[in-house]
C-alpha cells in the first residue's frame, strides 16, 4: 500500500488517453474501449480523479443500461506555458491543457539576434503571464517552444538553420529549463502547427499532411494521431528540394533550386520587388494579392504550381486523405490553392487519389503556440510520464483545491 507504482500510474494514464482522445468518455464505454473489468476501470479512475487529471460532468450519455455520467480531462490540472518564435515576432501563452490560451504576450524580435535575447524575452513573458494569471510555478506542466528552424527534437535542439544566426546547437531546452525551473521541449514551427490544426479540426483523420507556406516553406506530417519526425526531426522539410534547372534561384540556405527559392513568401516578395512593387516578405505579398495587384496575383498563383510539383510527390511517398495549406500565403486563398490541387490531381496516380482532399488551413496565427502548448501537455500526460507528473502537481493541485493534508493517489 502507500504510494501507486510507476506501473500503475502508467496503467492509469493508458485511460486517460482514451478520455483525451475521444475514444471513451463514461464508465462504460471505457470498459468496453480498454477490455478491463469494471473493478479495474473504478480503481484506475480513482487515481486519475484524485489526482485532478478528470472531472465528473453533470452530463449523462446513454450506455444501454442506466445513463452514464460523463468523465472529461480536467483543462485546469495545471498550466502550459507556450512561445512560437517567429522571423520578426515571438508569441508568448499560457494555456489550459485543452490547449486554450489564458494569457499571451507578444514582442517584436528579429531572430537573427541570437538565442539570448529570444530566451531571454520568453522567459520574462513567460514569468510575467504567470504573475497575472496568479498562477506558481508548481503549477505549471512545462514549456514548449516552436522555432522556424530544423530542429533535433529529442536533443532539444536547433541544426543548421538558414536563417537564425547563432541558434545552431544552443542548448535552448537547458536554457529554459534553468530559468523556468520546469521541463522544456522544442519542435519545428511546421510540426506544432500541423499538430495544433490536426488536433482541433482534423482528429479523426489517420494520414494528415500539413504545408506551411508562409515567408518559408516546409510541412508536417501527422500519421495515426502522432507527429512522423523521421530519425533526427528534418522529415518534412519540403522547402529545401531541388529543382535543377538552368536558372534556378539562389535559396538563403546557399543551393540552387529550391522550392523555397521559387515559392516561399520571400522569394515572391524577391521577384515583386524587382518589379517595382513594395513587398519584403509573405505579409506584404498577400496584402498585394487582396489589393487584387495583377503580378502579385500571377506569382502567388505559379507558386501554388510549385507547392503543388512537390505536394504530388509527398503524396506518391505518403499517400495522405488530407492536405491541409497553411501559414501566411495560405491567406491568398484559391490564388495559392488551385496551382497546388491542378499539380496534385495531375500528376498523382488514381490510388492515391481516392478520397484525397486539399484544403485551407483553419487555424489562425495562434496555431504555432497552440501547437507548442500541445507538445508540452502530450508530454507529460503520456502513460510513462503520468507517475512524475502527478508527484510534481498533482498532489500539490488536489490539496489546494480541498484544502486537505498532503497525500499520493491510491491505486490498489
Ligand atoms: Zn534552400
Amino acid at each position: 500500500m502507500g504510494e501507486p507504482g510507476n506501473g500503475g500510474a502508467e496503467a492509469a494514464g493508458r485511460l486517460l488517453a482514451l478520455i483525451r482522445e475521444g475514444k471513451a468518455s463514461s464508465r462504460p464505454t471505457i470498459e468496453r474501449a480498454s477490455g478491463l473489468s469494471r473493478v479495474t476501470v473504478v480503481q484506475r479512475l480513482r487515481y486519475l480523479f484524485e489526482a485532478g487529471l478528470v472531472v465528473d460532468g453533470d452530463a449523462t450519455e446513454a450506455s444501454g443500461g442506466r445513463p452514464a455520467r460523463i468523465i472529461s480531462a480536467n483543462p485546469d490540472f495545471a498550466v502550459a506555458l507556450a512561445a512560437d518564435v517567429g522571423e520578426s515576432m515571438i508569441r508568448v501563452a499560457a494555456t489550459d491543457l485543452s490547449p486554450r490560451i489564458l494569457a499571451e504576450t507578444t514582442f517584436d524580435l528579429d531572430v537573427a539576434s541570437g538565442p539570448q535575447a529570444a530566451l531571454t524575452g520568453i522567459v520574462r513573458s513567460a514569468r510575467n503571464l504567470l504573475g497575472d494569471l496568479a498562477t506558481p510555478q508548481e503549477r505549471v506542466l512545462g514549456i514548449g517552444l516552436s522555432l522556424p528552424a530544423p530542429v533535433n527534437h529529442v536533443a532539444g535542439r536547433v541544426v543548421g538553420p538558414s536563417v537564425m544566426r547563432g541558434w545552431d546547437d544552443f542548448d535552448v531546452c537547458g536554457f529554459l529549463k534553468s530559468e523556468l525551473g520546469v521541463p522544456a521541449l522544442v519542435d519545428n514551427d511546421v510540426n506544432l502547427m500541423a499538430l495544433s490544426e490536426y488536433r482541433r479540426y482534423w482528429p479523426r483523420v489517420e494520414h494528415f499532411l500539413f504545408i506551411k507556406a508562409g515567408t518559408g516553406i516546409g510541412s508536417g506530417i501527422i500519421l495515426k494521431g502522432a507527429v512522423y519526425r523521421g530519425a533526427r526531426g528534418a522529415s518534412g522539410d519540403i522547402g529545401h528540394i531541388q529543382f535543377d534547372e538552368a536558372s534556378a534561384p539562389l535559396c538563403r540556405c546557399g543551393k540552387f533550386g529550391c522550392v523555397e527559392a521559387r515559392a516561399g513568401g520571400w522569394a515572391i516578395a524577391r521577384d515583386l520587388s524587382a518589379n517595382g512593387l513594395k513587398a519584403r516578405n509573405a505579409r506584404d505579398v498577400v496584402d498585394l494579392v487582396e489589393r487584387r495587384e495583377p503580378d502579385a496575383i500571377q506569382r502567388v498563383r505559379e507558386a501554388g504550381r510549385v507547392l503543388g510539383e512537390v505536394a504530388a510527390d509527398v503524396v506518391s511517398v505518403l499517400n495522405p486523405t488530407t492536405i491541409v495549406v497553411g501559414g501566411t500565403m495560405a491567406r491568398a486563398g484559391e490564388h495559392l490553392l488551385a496551382g497546388v490541387k491542378e499539380m496534385i490531381y495531375r500528376r498523382s496516380l488514381p490510388l492515391a487519389l481516392e478520397g484525397l482532399g486539399v484544403f485551407a488551413a483553419r487555424s489562425d496565427d495562434r496555431a504555432g503556440v497552440l501547437g507548442a502548448a500541445c507538445l508540452v501537455v502530450d508530454a507529460a500526460l503520456a502513460p510513462e510520464a503520468l507517475f512524475d507528473t502527478v508527484e510534481r502537481l498533482g498532489r500539490a493541485k488536489s490539496d489546494e483545491r480541498r484544502g486537505k493534508t498532503p497525500r499520493t493517489p491510491r491505486l490498489r
